[in-house]
């Protein structure tokens, strides 16, 4: 591929690209009185212009009516939460009574398993992907001990093979078999934040159930990223947050998943709050706790409003991108990415080594690159051209062009980029 055609490539998609205007409905951090190119949405996303204006309306709200904001804001507080049911569940692929957004994501975690991780002596163990991200195992774990078990002997790791850094899936349903009616739950990140490797969760759920497990997917990384079909794969739980490719700010509220199966399922011990009781005799204050049916049962404590405002802006601008083209987009830029870096190994004597599948149903828009040398000082001299990417010890930069706000051009600069750095 001669440089012309890679160019030519990027100008191409970026003028027939059906999501281009959507740039512009986000704020760039500046470097030399210049927009950054920003490639760390799988970390914080940028704030959507309309943000500010939506946490202002709520901060009117609360000036104008103090308590009778519950009921008098323009979007009354006590059912602010409802807005988000059907453009969350799209965003899941769920039923909008299979969805809540709240709480953050490893606090959702726990509230789950508090249901759905019900040891018993002969069936407790946990399978979850080794190096998952350091919260969902210390979330695993604490919960292992917390019912009294051995991490040692209850947490089975799935590790990818020697000299590989993704993992096989049959190895995940190996495991599972060789496990079964010991195992109690499979929890795995739908897209591993590391590497980038999507699961195929539809097919990990099923080897779950067919040894009694229960499957629930970590989707910080996925929701926003790719398409997901929550309902249709019979997962049990989930849960996201909103901050990375959500574009809901910085530790902003968090998004939770239960099948319809469950959603009555009274039997199902939880840690109740009221917000999760029953809606129209919240408010009589009685002792005894009836759950709301479906996922707005698991809501402990009232919604922070002035986070879910930034939210709502955010899921405005993904009900009118809508999934699928953003997906489709996302997985487009990280081809694109990785046949340039194909280029530049080519060119510099194989400098890196791509992490992140290459088949496009086993990726979303990051690509994970393991420099193989001085990869700090690469990543640093990206960042002092104002190009924002993420480091990840010991040698791997994550680079995550995401479809609202990278261009196929952002994705030629970084090529470019990158290829002075390592002429130099
Ligand atoms: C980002 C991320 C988290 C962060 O958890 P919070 O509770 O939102 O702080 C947890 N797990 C995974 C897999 C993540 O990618």
């Amino acid at each position: 591929m001669s440089n012309y055609d890679v160019k030519d490539f990027a100008l191409r998609e970026d003028l027939i690209d059906e999501l281009k205007e959507f740039q512009d409905k986000f704020i760039f951090p500046q470097h030399d009185k210049k927009p950054v190119i920003y490639f760390t949405g799988n970390s914080l996303g940028l704030q959507p212009r309309s943000t500010r204006d939506a946490v202002l309306a709520e901060l009117e709200d609360w000036g104008k009516y103090g308590v009778e904001g519950h009921f008098m804001a323009s979007s009354p507080w006590f059912s602010y939460h409802e807005w988000f049911h059907q453009p969350a569940a799209k965003l899941v692929g769920a039923l909008p009574g299979e969805v809540v957004v709240m709480n953050q994501l490893t606090s959702n975690l726990h509230f789950l398993m508090v249901s759905f991780y019900r040891p018993s002596p002969n069936r407790y163990k946990i399978l979850t992907e080794a190096k998952a991200f350091p919260s969902d195992r210390y979330a695993v774990v604490s919960q292992i001990k917390f019912h009294g078990f051995d991490p040692k002997d209850a947490l089975i790791e799935i590790a990818p093979r020697e000299g590989k850094h993704t993992i096989d899936e049959e190895d995940i349903n190996e495991a599972i078999a060789l496990h079964g009616e010991s195992l109690a739950m499979v929890f795995i990140g739908g897209v591993n934040y590391y590497s980038g490797q999507v699961f195929n969760m539809a097919s990990i759920t099923s080897w779950a159930h067919q040894v009694g497990a229960i499957a629930g997917f970590d989707l910080a990384h996925a929701a926003g990223n790719i398409e997901l079909h929550l309902h249709d794969w019979q997962v049990d739980f989930a849960a996201w947050c909103s901050y990375k490719y959500l574009n809901s700010g910085p530790g902003g509220v968090a998004g939770a998943f239960v099948h319809q199966k469950h959603a009555h399922a009274s039997h199902l011990p939880r840690f109740a709050g009221w917000w999760g009781h029953d809606k129209d005799r919240r408010f009589l204050m009685e002792p005894d706790f009836v759950p709301i049916g479906g996922a707005e049962g698991w809501q402990v404590s009232n919604a922070p409003v002035l986070s879910m405002a930034a939210h709502k802006a955010s899921l405005e601008i993904f009900e009118q991108a809508g999934m699928q083209k953003l997906s489709k987009k996302g997985k487009k830029l990280s081809g694109y990415l990785m046949r340039l870096l194909d280029v530049l190994n080519e060119k510099h004597g194989m400098p890196f080594e791509i992490i992140t599948p290459r088949e496009e149903h086993r990726r979303g828009c990051q690509v994970s690159i393991l420099v193989k040398k001085n990869g700090r000082q690469v990543f640093e001299k990206l960042t002092a051209r104002g190009i924002i990417a993420d480091w990840r010890e010991p040698d791997v930069i994550r680079v995550a062009p995401v479809p609202l706000y990278n261009s196929f051009g952002d994705v030629y600069a970084f090529y470019e980029a990158l290829d002075a750095i390592l002429s130099d």
